[in-house]
């Protein structure tokens, strides 16, 4: 379902020309509203909004991390110093899951509210969500920016099925007395829950679900996990992506499944950059980087050129759908990536490549490094999940050693465990695995 008709099918390269007026205003709110940006662009030799320009000259602009947020936060300016709007227009602050002390709280005011519903309105439509049809969704959303994703699905004219996260019964339960057409959920659990249910003897192929839309983590996207996925429930499996700080579901993959398109037309502007030296890369068909967002028309707290850490490839050829946003895939997170002996790799690509090996694998992996930090010398350890009544063999680990070593450069020491062996997890799985390491290495 197309869901805004006339600005999903717009052609992409008059994007620019409906953004570019939409930026320059926001810029000048920034300049106006925002303590943040106002000092952080003078700072870099921007005294007016004039001089900014407009969007061709965007990548002049500093680029911002999440970092800088947190540190202009204090009890006084518990949001930071780049909220820009009166806390009297601000109708709902998330917070961000984060780990570390002072919450992160992102503010919307109504407006704001309204363009993420629309965006995760456009999202939720191409994966192919159809008024009348029911949705169970997993997600322990209350005071997460999730939250507003669900708000879509009543907006799409779905009835929507909250059971929460950690509650695998109230699940099942759901999906045998109330036969819904749609889960929504993680990846790590959507494989999780095929696992339980198979262990029970329940025939999840006859279940009711037509489509399952997995978010919150890289996975759903890798061909092998995909397969598995669908394979196990008889659905078809799409993915979605959001960035707390800027957007819910501002990515959404449509039922060809070659990619999440870019939802946020018109509320949200995109670059690529090198994520080492911060130079913007060109959007090309089949071109990698790091993404990096700017609201254009944001109230509560509107980011400039905010690095998400996500690394990304992209595809701007034509899409069956008729949808003209370019797509993404996620390959991993900078905050999840490794260097072995100078040779970048995520943890989410290693496990693309053992998935290959289904059906003699089960999907779960554990990437442990033994040193503490990014650098890691060779063999980096991998510990592999076999499938039931796989046997473990000295030439299964040989084939996924060699086989990860000529797709990823990588030397790893491959361990095959029984099935079940390693956690398995209601939210996101733990890909990485850090306890086993010790001291970090020099340079
Ligand atoms: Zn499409």
């Amino acid at each position: 379902m197309l869901y805004e008709p006339e600005i999903e099918t717009l052609p992409w390269s008059e994007q620019r020309r409906h953004d570019d007026p939409l930026y320059r205003e926001q810029i000048r709110y920034l300049f106006a509203q925002s303590r943040f940006f106002c000092e952080k662009l003078k700072a870099s030799g921007f005294e007016t909004p004039e001089s900014v320009g407009g969007l061709d000259e965007i990548g002049n602009l500093p680029l911002t991390e999440k970092d800088e947020l947190r540190r202009s936060r204090s009890e006084a300016d518990p949001i930071g110093s780049h909220l820009a709007a009166p806390l009297d227009d601000v109708v709902r602050i998330f917070s961000t899951s984060g780990t570390t002390g002072i919450p992160s709280y992102i503010p919307l005011t109504a407006g704001d509210l309204d363009n993420w519903i629309r965006t995760s309105c456009r999202s939720y439509g191409a994966s192919g969500l159809v008024p009348r049809q029911r949705i169970v969704t997993t997600y322990n959303a209350g005071p997460f920016v999730a939250g507003a994703a669900l708000d879509a699905f009543p907006r799409l004219g779905l009835c929507h099925i909250p059971v929460g996260t950690g509650n695998t019964e109230r699940l099942l339960a759901a999906i045998k007395l109330l036969k819904p057409q749609v889960m929504a959920c993680t990846p790590s659990y959507a494989l999780h829950l095929a696992e339980i249910g198979q262990a029970r003897g329940l025939n999840l192929q006859d279940s009711s679900f037509e489509r399952i839309m997995v978010a919150g983590e890289p996975g759903g996207g890798e061909p092998a996990m995909r397969e598995k996925l669908e394979d196990a429930w008889n659905a078809q499996v799409t993915e979605a992506m959001g960035i707390g700080d800027i957007s819910v579901s501002l990515w959404g993959e449509c039922e060809e499944q070659q990619g999440m398109h870019f939802s946020g037309r018109g509320f949200v502007h995109f670059e690529l950059i090198d994520p080492d030296t911060g130079e913007q890369v060109p959007i090309s068909n089949g071109a990698r980087g790091e993404l990096v967002l700017t609201h254009l028309r944001h109230r509560g707290a509107p980011l400039l050129r905010f690095r998400t850490r996500d690394h990304v490839v992209i595809w701007t050829e034509p899409c069956r759908c008729g949808r003209t946003a370019p797509r993404v895939r996620c390959i991993g997170r900078t905050d999840d990536m490794l260097i072995v002996r100078g040779v970048n790799v995520f943890p989410s690509a290693i496990r693309e490549v053992v998935n290959r090996f289904a059906p003699a694998v089960g999907g779960v992996v554990s990437v442990r490094p033994s040193a503490k930090g990014v650098k890691q010398s060779p063999p980096l350890k991998v510990v592999v999940e076999l499938a039931e009544d796989a046997a473990p063999s000295d030439d299964l680990r040989n084939r996924i050693e060699n086989d990860i070593r000529a797709t990823l450069v990588v030397t790893t020491a491959v361990h095959l465990v029984p099935p079940g062996t390693l956690p398995r997890s209601e939210y996101k799985s733990k890909l990485l695995d850090f306890s086993e390491a010790k001291e970090a290495l020099g340079d």
